[in-house]
């Protein structure tokens, strides 16, 4: 390009330049001129004005004499007769000038264009990363649950003619969530690496403030490559900026937002069944999301990714430790332990800050110092509200809570089951959860009504038990909304209670036959009733709400095996 333009601009210098150049001779003098033969070309036209170039590259104009045997003349003097006029030239040469001129400027253009093209494709980012070295279930560690339901799916697309063959129907889309960092992205890059086909990669944000119908078409795009590839996983990080709720009636413009949405929504349902084609999507929040994207046939596999618990936390340290160096005075677990509330990529980012600490130290291997140094600083480079600065303090009570809720829930009735109980934040549960299984049975009687208010206030009688009165905390509101809740039907809508007898509260009110008070005032003997219930057989069984704690304390997440454990021999 900078050749052309040089010869360019250079041609019309010198052209211009010539054109200066040019001054008129009288007719004598080109006579002279004609005679010594110096002479070299005349452009002979019917114009009164002849234009003569000298054998020195002069050029002039004379006065056309317009006389017979004119040419016959120049042309014993051996002069280059040329019958055209060089206005032709002059003509043409500005004209050719321009010509490029137009040609570099589209030329620019359209490169110009194919420049926003491609960075129009860089945006939207169709990540195919079949170059890169494959990523297995093997380079992810802990998240042992979402691997496993993953390997099903690695199956199904290896082979998914045995699934046709039984008439099984497996999701074509499963949606990973949990917070950032937890891996979500590598676990989707492990399910193509292990089932060896293509990855194809977008974020959901790139389709959002783009010009109408191209989000649409961008999400066609994709699945375009997708099915070209046959089998395939494709992966939509950040769902959530496409798939949000949407509001009804529509009336606030996000009308491209939903087009993008129904593209993806038509393009999942249209693919041919059992193709081996598995959509893998990622979000950090959940309950943003549409339901149409949640409903049979899209994303109606959903699996949870969480944040690690110390086991989990000293698998990932190990794994990235793999590739480095590491002195013998580094206890990674220990690592570990000081790491609560660490997401995968920040103990990957304390591994990777630890080593260039250690190089630029010329150490020869990464040391608890380069560790300790490393830690400061992604801790330092958090935002304020970080949980990793939560306190001891914090950590126990909620130990102490949640063990309350898992040991009331086996005490109450042994064949309650608790699978799993943490301490480690997440959808289930802003300080940690205890997940309890009651048995299954179709009617529930008033003993087990009675039971699953305790389990509730579980959580708030070992907080009171353990940390006294006055240090009960706010970490029980949801418990105490969900005891009240169900206290209240019992009273009012279950006939349970004596006092109420059989009557149906909501139908009272529905005749404005108010008694509120009364209402009120039972269902909190109730819950008070259950409430110190509660607190006696945590007191009886002290011994064992300590041994929770304390292990919930050490590994953050404690099982089903734990737990029975705990109660059976202490
Ligand atoms: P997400 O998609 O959930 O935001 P990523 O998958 O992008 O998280 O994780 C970022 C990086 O953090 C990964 O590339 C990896 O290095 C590290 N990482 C996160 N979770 C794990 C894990 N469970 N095991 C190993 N490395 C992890
Ligand atoms: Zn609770």
């Amino acid at each position: 390009m900078l050749i052309v333009s040089i010869v360019v601009t250079s041609s019309i210098f010198v052209y211009f330049n010539n054109n200066r150049e040019v001054e008129e001779l009288s007719y004598t003098l080109f006579l002279k001129h004609l005679k010594s033969g110096i002479v070299k070309d005349v452009y002979l036209t019917d114009s009164p004005k002849l234009k003569v170039v000298l054998e020195n590259g002069n050029e002039f104009f004379t006065d056309n004499p317009r006389a017979q045997g004119f040419k016959e003349e120049l042309l014993l003097y051996n002069v280059n007769v040329i019958e055209r006029s060089q206005t032709v030239d002059d003509v043409v040469m500005p004209v050719i000038i321009f010509a490029s001129l137009i040609f570099m400027l589209v030329y620019f253009r359209k490169n110009m264009f194919k420049q926003a093209e491609k960075e129009m494709a860089n945006m939207s980012n169709i990540e195919n990363s079949n170059l890169e070295i494959k990523i297995g279930f093997n380079d992810v560690a802990g998240n042992d649950e979402a691997k496993e339901s993953l390997k099903e799916l690695v199956e199904f697309i290896r082979n998914p003619d045995i699934f046709k063959k039984f008439g099984a129907r497996l999701p074509r889309g499963v949606l990973l969530y949990g917070p950032p960092g937890t891996g979500k992205t590598l676990l989707a890059k492990a399910v193509a690496g292990e089932a060896d086909v293509p990855f194809f990669a977008v974020n959901g944000s790139d389709f959002v403030q783009v010009y109408a119908g191209l989000g649409a078409s961008r999400i066609r795009d994709l699945f375009k490559k997708a099915k070209e590839a046959e089998k395939s996983v494709i992966f939509i990080d950040e769902i959530d900026s496409i798939g949000k709720k949407r509001k009804g009636g529509n009336i606030v413009g996000s009308e491209e937002g939903d087009r993008t949405l129904n593209a993806l929504l038509a393009e999942m349902s249209g693919f041919k069944e059992n193709e081996g084609i598995i959509v893998v999507a990622a979000t950090n929040r959940i309950d943003v999301l549409d339901e149409a994207l949640l409903r049979p046939g899209r994303f109606d596999r959903q699996i949870e990714v969480e944040l690690p618990d110390v086991n989990a936390r000293h698998k990932i340290l190990n794994l990235h430790a793999r590739n480095k160096p590491i002195s013998n005075d580094v206890d990674l677990r220990k690592v570990a332990e000081e790491t609560v509330y660490f997401s995968g990529a920040k103990l990957e980012n304390l591994m990777n800050e630890a080593a260039m600490y250690a190089i630029k130290s010329n150490a020869q291997e990464i040391t608890k110092e380069h560790i300790d140094k490393a830690y400061y600083k992604v801790l330092v480079g958090d935002e304020k509200q970080d949980r990793s600065y939560i306190n001891k303090k914090d950590k126990e009570i909620t130990a102490y809570h949640e063990a309350g809720h898992a040991l009331v829930a086996k005490l109450v009735d042994s064949t309650n089951r608790v699978t799993k109980v943490s301490i480690i934040p997440s959808t289930k549960g802003v300080g940690g959860f205890s997940l309890n299984i009651p048995t299954d049975k179709i009617y529930k009687t008033k003993r087990d009504l009675y039971d699953n208010i305790m389990i509730a206030l579980g959580g708030r009688a070992a907080e009171e038990l353990v940390f006294g009165k006055e240090n009960i905390t706010s970490g029980a509101s949801s418990d105490l909304e969900k005891a009240t809740e169900i206290a209240l039907s019992l009273i009012g809508s279950l006939g349970m209670d004596e006092t109420f007898g059989l009557l149906n509260i909501n139908v009272l009110m529905s005749r404005d036959i108010k008694d509120d008070n009364n209402l009120i005032e039972r269902t909190k003997e109730i819950l008070d009733e259950l409430y110190k219930e509660t607190i006696e057989l945590l007191k009886t069984s002290r011994d064992k709400l300590e041994k929770i704690s304390q292990e919930l304390l050490i590994k953050e997440t404690i099982d089903e095996n734990d737990i029975n454990r705990i109660i059976d021999f202490s």
